[in-house]
């Protein structure tokens, strides 16, 4: 299959990207892991954007800069919410934002299945032609370097897929390193991997420890309204909580000695009224388990986020082309340092990235297509499909295991130090030395090489990064150098 642009990813990103390029004039294919729609970490949850008054722009920046540890440029991040504002309004016709003074408030919570089922029909009426459980495993290249398209298995039909394309859009969103944060599967660092096999670099990896609240035992994480709890220990102790992103850091320290609970008890009645039309899903563990989350206490853990809400990724330029020609990055797959620097960009900023750097990458695809003559291409991926040794049984689910463990565990990636990251480290490089050498699969399996390939790949790359930035900053924390810290 041929296409000018070729879009690989499916959720808000992917999304927004190919509705651009479809709107500047390119003929585009959208390939997804999963179904476009429900695929993805917005279409299981739901978002804010960051969509601020023009006249509000520089006060919005600089407010949010302030605690950014100095590595956000306030000229991107203002892009971003011009461009946002442009952007956003082309939802109106398709979802219901609520109505104040007459018009579509778009500030509030976005329902996720909804969001994402309006951008399929958007992207769909665009002449996209989308291809759900197409999963990319590799990319193309052309004779020059340049990226000419992908290759992936068809999952649910079985063989292979191949499109060649003037230029590649990678939206396939960050990883939470299978920490069963919801709708996070198939994040598993995919796009990363092919990136940087074929030359492009990351950017803020070791800003890639964002937790996150959920009853324990429970996937849903949606964490606003934990703002309003009561947090006590096992005994019934309260445990004090400061504002700000040292909360969780405390809370993670509390459940290193033992389970914490929690009340939402000083959820506003506000609040109450509109959990269950803005966050329908929040409420569904509790009602299975016949808990009243504002009465009754139950147990909390926190799931890591990885680079979800973490935002390390590919550094991209201002039109989100990445180091390699051709080859574009749009969402979480995308460093975000520059928009918010060493802290989250959860709370509104990522899925103004999303719309915005998926709106420049489309665009900037067309135009890098136009300029392309059809030319042979060769895969390039390495790892999980080609080994660099003889073919061997690796034991996909032990290795999975230990990246979850390492990239997850509180002590060992929300409290660093040296030692600890190095010990990290040389198991994730010798269980990559494995990967590398013998691990290869067909069809699904094929998936599930790949998918452990690019988490083993990532788990290195952020400890390596968290090494190698010595001082506390932001969400990064190290416990051997707090003097240090922003
Ligand atoms: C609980 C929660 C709440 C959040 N709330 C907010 C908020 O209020 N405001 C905010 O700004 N941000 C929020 N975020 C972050 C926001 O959801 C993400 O920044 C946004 O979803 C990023 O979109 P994306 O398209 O880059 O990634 P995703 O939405 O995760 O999509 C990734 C897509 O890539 C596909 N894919 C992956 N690998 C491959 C492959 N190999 N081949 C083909 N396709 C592939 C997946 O199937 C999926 O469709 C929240 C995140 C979570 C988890």
């Amino acid at each position: 299959m041929k296409a000018d642009v070729l879009v690989i990813g499916g959720g808000l990103a992917a999304t927004w990207t190919a509705l651009a390029a479809a709107q500047a004039g390119g003929d585009v294919v959208l390939v997804d892991k999963g179904y476009c729609g429900t695929s993805g970490v917005t279409a299981t949850a739901g978002v804010t954007h960051w969509f601020v008054e023009p006249r509000d722009h520089e006060r919005a920046v600089a407010e949010r800069h302030a605690h950014a540890g100095g590595l956000a440029d306030p000229e991107q991040a203002l892009r971003v919410l011009r461009t946002t504002w442009e952007r956003l309004p082309t939802l109106d016709r398709y979802y219901p934002f609520p109505v104040r003074d007459g018009e579509p408030d778009r500030t509030n919570n976005v329902r996720g299945p909804e969001y994402l089922r309006a951008m399929r029909g958007l992207v769909h009426r665009a002449g996209v032609r989308i291809l759900d459980h197409h999963p990319a495993l590799e990319l193309l290249l052309r004779p020059d370097g340049s990226a000419g398209g992908a290759a992936g298995v068809r999952r649910q039909a079985g063989g292979n897929w191949q499109v060649q394309a003037g230029a590649v859009v990678l939206a396939t969103g960050g990883t939470a390193f299978r920490s069963h944060l919801l709708g996070s599967r198939g994040n598993t660092g995919d796009g990363h991997l092919m990136a940087v096999e074929a030359g492009a670099r990351l950017s803020g990896m070791e800003f890639s420890n964002y937790y996150t609240l959920a009853p324990a035992y429970s996937t849903m994480a949606r964490s606003m309204t934990y703002l309003f709890g009561t947090y006590t220990d096992a005994d019934g102790r309260v445990i004090e909580l400061p504002s700000g992103p040292d909360r969780n850091r405390v809370l993670g320290a509390a459940m290193l000695r033992g389970p914490v609970f929690t009340t939402l008890d000083r959820a506003p009645d506000w609040v109450r009224r509109k959990m269950p039309v803005v966050q329908p899903n929040f409420l569904l563990p509790f009602t299975r388990r016949g808990i009243d989350p504002y009465t009754d206490r139950f147990e909390v853990t926190l799931l890591g986020e990885g680079t979800i809400r973490g935002v390390g990724g590919l550094v991209v330029a201002p039109d989100c082309a990445t180091d390699v020609p051709g080859l574009f990055a749009a969402g979480d797959v995308a460093s975000r340092v520059p928009v918010v620097g060493a802290i989250s960009g959860g709370g509104s900023p990522n899925s103004a990235w999303a719309v915005s750097s998926g709106t420049w990458a489309g665009r900037a695809a067309v135009r890098y297509a136009r300029g392309t003559k059809a030319s042979p291409v060769r895969p390039i991926g390495r790892a999980g499909i080609r080994p660099g040794g003889r073919p061997a049984t690796v034991d996909t689910t032990a290795v999975i295991d230990v990246v979850r463990e390492e990239l997850n565990a509180y002590d060992k990636n929300m409290f660093r130090d040296e030692a600890g990251l190095r010990r990290s480290l040389a198991l994730l490089d010798s269980l990559w030395t494995d990967v590398e050498a013998g691990l290869t699969g067909t069809g699904r399996d094929a998936v599930t090489a790949r998918e452990t390939a690019s988490l083993v790949a990532m788990g290195r790359w952020v400890k390596e990064a968290a090494l190698r930035r010595r001082e506390s900053l932001g969400m990064h924390w190290r416990t051997d150098r707090q003097e240090a810290a922003a």
